[in-house]
């Protein structure tokens, strides 16, 4: 991080002087999500990755490796396999895992929960601080059905939780979430109106509670822009997102009460900025996102500089392949960070990265000689 925020300043000084631009220096980002396949075997009509779904595009699996590989040998600490499609009918799911952890990463995997059998054989190769996320945004077999439309006449949310005590019995270190993004009347993705679930929250906490899973995290339901950026737009009136509000407040000190101990009902950071009134402070980006460095998005149709523009033009790094040869993605990670005005192109994004990136800018703008040695002891949570 000190050789990026270096980089910057020298890069900044460069350009003001009109001297040529130093060469980003040989690293790669921190993190990566990694959308291993664009297929999905559900229909969601909440999905916000509906329009680039089963695409056809593939990854190579010798190609993803060696990009991987190159990745970790520059820095890279953390992959969350994750969608864009369902990660788990990649073929080869645990072998991808295994290759991973093989490299000494940390990782984890955001699945709809169809292949409870993937997610097992996957299951032993996780090490402590990893973890296994299901989006499954219900408490009753039918909300679940009619949300998710699964192409399986017979899946049910009964079925998928019926996997979690496997995997904990196979490896106790997994994390197990169950992610629940709360949908209300007034949602909608296009013309499609969403199937309203703000009723099943208690529910879904107990059954995730009970099914040992070891968290429930709830989250606001995003919807995209035209430009295509991930945009929160909580509802159409102030006084229906204030009653919205009560709703869902009430509804997490009921879940709280109604759980084991040790299980944990989180609410995500969107969620509590919502909650707070504050979500319209984190659409306020500095021009350069210095997130772009950090983590970066890998999927069949190319690398991307951030999750919420995955698949659009403006915000895209490169091919899918970008990363095997590591100085087309420092060329590439350099050129975005220069030309990609995040003050604009993320002005309506509810940014949860937004004060990494003006904490950053400040040490970047500031004249302070930088520190030799890491403020603070290492947390190694390597997920951005
Ligand atoms: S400012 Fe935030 S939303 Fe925009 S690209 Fe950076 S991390 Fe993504």
């Amino acid at each position: 991080m000190l050789d990026y925020v270096q980089w910057q300043r020298a890069a900044r000084k460069a350009r003001a002087s009109g001297q040529p631009v130093p060469d980003l220096p040989d690293l790669a980002p921190l993190s990566i999500n990694l959308d291993l396949t664009t297929a999905c075997n559900y229909a969601c009509d909440h999905c916000i990755d509906w329009d680039i779904l089963n695409s056809k595009v593939r990854h190579e699996d010798q190609e993803l490796r060696d990009s991987l590989a190159r990745m970790a040998e520059r820095g890279l600490r953390s992959v969350i396999l994750i969608g864009g499609g369902e990660p788990t009918l990649y073929p080869g799911f645990a072998g991808i895992v295994e290759f991973l952890k093989g490299l000494g990463l940390s990782v984890a995997v955001v699945s709809n929960g169809s292949r409870g059998d993937r997610l097992l054989a996957a299951a032993p190769f996780f090490t402590e601080g990893d973890w296994i996320r299901l989006s499954l945004d219900s408490g009753s077999n039918e909300v679940f059905r009619r949300m998710h439309n699964p192409s399986s006449k017979t899946l049910t949310l009964d079925e998928i939780c019926s996997w979690m005590p496997k995997i904990k019995a196979a490896n106790p270190k997994v994390q197990l979430g169950f992610s629940f993004v709360i949908t209300w009347l007034g949602g909608s993705r296009g013309e499609v109106k969403v199937i309203e679930n703000i009723h099943e929250m208690v529910m879904a906490a107990k059954r995730a509670s009970d099914a040992q899973f070891d968290y429930i995290s709830f989250k606001p339901f995003l919807e995209r822009q035209q430009d295509g950026a991930e945009v929160m737009d909580p509802a159409k009136t102030e006084a229906e997102l204030q009653a919205v509000i009560a709703r869902i407040q009430q509804n997490l000190e009921q879940a709280r009460a109604v759980v084991r101990s040790d299980f944990r009902v989180l609410a995500s950071t969107n969620l509590r900025v919502l909650m707070a009134g504050t979500w319209r402070d984190y659409t306020k980006q500095p021009k350069v996102c210095h997130m772009q460095m950090l983590r970066q998005v890998v999927t069949p149709l190319g690398t991307f500089n951030c999750p919420a523009h995955r698949g659009v033009e403006k915000a895209q790094l490169g091919g899918k392949e970008l990363w095997q040869v590591p100085a087309a993605g420092q060329h590439a990670t350099a050129r975005l960070l220069a030309d990609f005005d995040a003050s604009h192109e993320c002005r309506q994004v509810t940014c949860l990265y937004n004060s990494t990136n003006w904490w950053l800018e400040e040490l970047v703008e500031a004249n302070a000689p930088l520190p030799k040695d890491a403020p603070a002891p290492e947390q190694k949570d390597w997920f951005l």
